[in-house]
């Protein structure tokens, strides 16, 4: 198995880092499955358990939110998904073939699984276009964006990705100058640009005003049927704005599972976390 190899300009934790690729994204196999598929996972620091027998099924596709009190493992779930953290036991397979416990953080990103991170971590220094062209620069289709010049088809997926996640007229614009919601967007986007089949989105709309929270229920709707997407938030207007399945979790496994409305009234959910 080969190391990761990041580049030292690279964001941190933004997926960015190639590595020895086993799968590419293409071959995630769903035909006769979920996309992401947890089953029995357990995660212990010190003793105590952050996940405890959780078991999660995502189908291809789907807009799953999750939410449930701080401390109940949300982040730790991501980080066993994108291969920050080895679970003590359990199965974590993406799609039918690649199980996820055997590859690096960098196999994993590779294999189309993009996690944008709650602190947006872009290119400051570079314009909203760069940071989108450097993102796709690094994707797995290495021998076709080596060539210096853009091609048309790759212009066409950088405008439609700026129009996507609403930076079409900030294009030419510095990263930094951008707000704190815009610079969220275009880390969205630059996740985009690799084209992942699964999208990990945690605390999306931390820090967003109300206008910026609203675009970005838009952007994760839109993205909905072309990616799987799993979006952890705090924000119950956000939460109910794009819900449709929500799983909620406690104490390191699943409490409750279903429709907004359903979960919402579950009297163990409003005890634990939606009464307080
Ligand atoms: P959530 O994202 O739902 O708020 P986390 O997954 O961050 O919850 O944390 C779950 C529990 O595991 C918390 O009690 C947290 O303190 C603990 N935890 C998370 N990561 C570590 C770690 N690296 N070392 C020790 N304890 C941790
Ligand atoms: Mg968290």
């Amino acid at each position: 198995m080969s190391d990761a190899i990041t580049s030292a300009d690279s964001p941190a934790g933004s997926g960015l880092a190639q590595a020895g690729m086993r799968f590419a994204s293409s071959e995630v196999d769903t035909t006769h499955g979920p996309i992401l598929y947890l089953e029995g996972i357990s995660v212990s620091f010190d003793g105590f358990k952050a996940l405890n027998d959780l078991s999660l099924t995502i189908e291809d596709g789907e807009l799953r939110c999750i939410i449930g009190p701080n401390g109940a493992g949300k982040t730790t779930m991501m980080d066993v998904i994108t291969g920050k953290t080895r679970p003590d036991a359990g199965t974590a397979f993406f799609g039918q073939a690649i199980d996820l416990t055997r590859l690096t953080e960098a196999e994993i990103a590779h294999a189309g699984i993009g996690r944008k991170f709650q602190k947006p971590t872009v290119f400051e220094q570079h314009s909203v276009f760069e940071n989108l062209e450097l993102a796709m620069k690094t994707d797995k289709r290495v021998r076709r964006t080596l060539r210096a010049r853009l091609d048309d088809a790759d212009l066409d997926r950088i405008g439609e990705t700026l129009s996507l996640i609403h930076l079409r007229d900030q294009a030419d614009r510095i990263a930094g100058l951008l707000s704190h919601g815009q610079k969220q967007w275009l880390e969205i986007g630059m996740l985009l640009m690799q084209e992942p089949r699964l999208l990990l989105l945690d605390e999306p709309v931390a820090g967003m005003t109300d206008e910026e929270s609203m675009r970005t229920a838009e952007l994760c709707m839109t993205l909905a049927g072309r990616h799987s997407v799993v979006v952890v938030e705090h924000d119950m207007d956000f939460i109910a704005r794009i819900a449709r399945k929500v799983t909620v979790l406690h104490e390191g496994s699943v409490l409750a599972e279903g429709p907004m409305d359903v979960v919402q009234n579950d009297p163990r959910v409003i005890e634990v976390y939606l009464g307080r």
